[in-house]
């Protein structure tokens, strides 16, 4: 049970959680693994499921939050000092179990200085993008940290974006590290004998893993790529390389903002792709903080 009602849809509720443990999955990703009782109630839809984690500044125990009912806590929280309020940042359910009530979050160490050197390189690919309040954060976690979660109470709900039609014949998806996640998220969901044609784009090759799930089961075909250091993404070029099977596909991308815009032009302006079958969500804007892209969705200039 969360503490208290956080959405007068009644979807999405606030669920105090802490650090079980963390395990590094490859030189710029590691897995955090909350648990505590409140996530029983935590009722994840799966798939690319997210969710709003609330982190604490750096020397506070416990992320600064104003409970309140409806929406009344987002503005409570805003109007709070940026350095005291809780940094709130989006992120993926990877995986859930449910005795003991836990939760896997993967997180992208962007910048922390905290990966290891890519082979032959000498440099970490991590340490040449900028750090942000989040990926510092897990990278410093230890057993104990205090975290709250904003999540969802009904599994279907609106924090899920994979829903092919049920006609589709064949899935598409392209993603980089920080949509990752859900896609092995999404392949876990997928039923057995789905046609799947996945692109993932990470900052070093030994960040590519096991996806399970579907990943390895006829049909799916993974293709990993890896993002040559201040370079654009090469997520376009090898679609655009791609040989599509015949039918209608459903696509799903995710990942950096502008690569995310040129997938989807690619996709419906010169593939031909019926836009409704295109879900696409940028993740991340190069350049900007997410504090700063959610004052831009607010009308704000700050
Ligand atoms: C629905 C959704 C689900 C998401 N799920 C996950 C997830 O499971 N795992 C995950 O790691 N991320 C995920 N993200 C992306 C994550 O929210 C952003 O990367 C976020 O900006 C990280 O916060 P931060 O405090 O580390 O950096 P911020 O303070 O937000 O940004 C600081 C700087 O870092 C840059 N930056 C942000 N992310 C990256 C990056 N990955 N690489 C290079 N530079 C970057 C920004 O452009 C900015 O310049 C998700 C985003 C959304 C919208």
């Amino acid at each position: 049970m969360g503490r208290h009602v956080a959405d007068q849809a009644q979807e999405y509720d606030f669920f105090p959680a802490h650090v079980v443990h963390t395990r590094r999955l490859g030189p710029t990703m590691l897995r955090v693994t909350f648990g505590g009782p409140a996530l029983a109630g935590f009722a994840g839809g799966g798939r690319d499921q997210s969710f709003s984690l609330f982190l604490p500044q750096p020397g506070q125990a416990e992320p600064n939050l104003p409970y309140g009912e409806g929406e009344g806590w987002f503005h409570a929280w805003r109007a709070l000092p940026e350095r005291e309020r809780a940094v709130m940042r989006s992120y993926t359910v990877r995986a859930q179990r449910t005795s003991p009530p836990e939760l896997d979050v993967d997180f992208a160490l962007h910048g922390t200085g905290t990966g290891s050197p890519a082979p032959g390189t000498g440099t970490d690919p991590a340490d040449r993008s900028p750090a942000g309040p989040a990926a510092r954060w897990a990278a410093e976690a230890g057993p104990g940290a205090r975290v709250v979660l904003l999540g969802p109470v009904v599994a279907d709900n609106r924090s899920v974006g994979f829903r092919p039609p049920a006609d589709a014949d064949f899935v598409l998806l392209a993603a980089d590290e920080t949509a990752l996640p859900a896609v092995g998220g999404i392949l876990d969901w997928l039923p057995a004998g789905t046609r799947a044609l996945v692109w993932i784009e990470v900052p070093d090759a030994a960040d590519a893993q096991e996806l399970g799930g579907a990943d390895g089961v006829d049909g799916v075909d993974v293709v990993w790529l890896v993002r040559e250091p201040g370079r654009p993404s090469g997520l376009l070029a090898a679609l655009r390389a791609a040989e599509l099977p015949a039918g209608a596909p459903y696509a799903w991308l995710a990942g950096e903002s502008g690569t995310v815009r040129e997938l989807r032009r690619h996709l419906v302006g010169e593939r031909g792709l019926d836009r409704r079958a295109v879900a696409f969500t940028g993740y991340w804007r190069r350049g900007a903080s997410e504090d700063r892209l959610r004052a831009e969705a607010y009308g704000e200039t700050s």
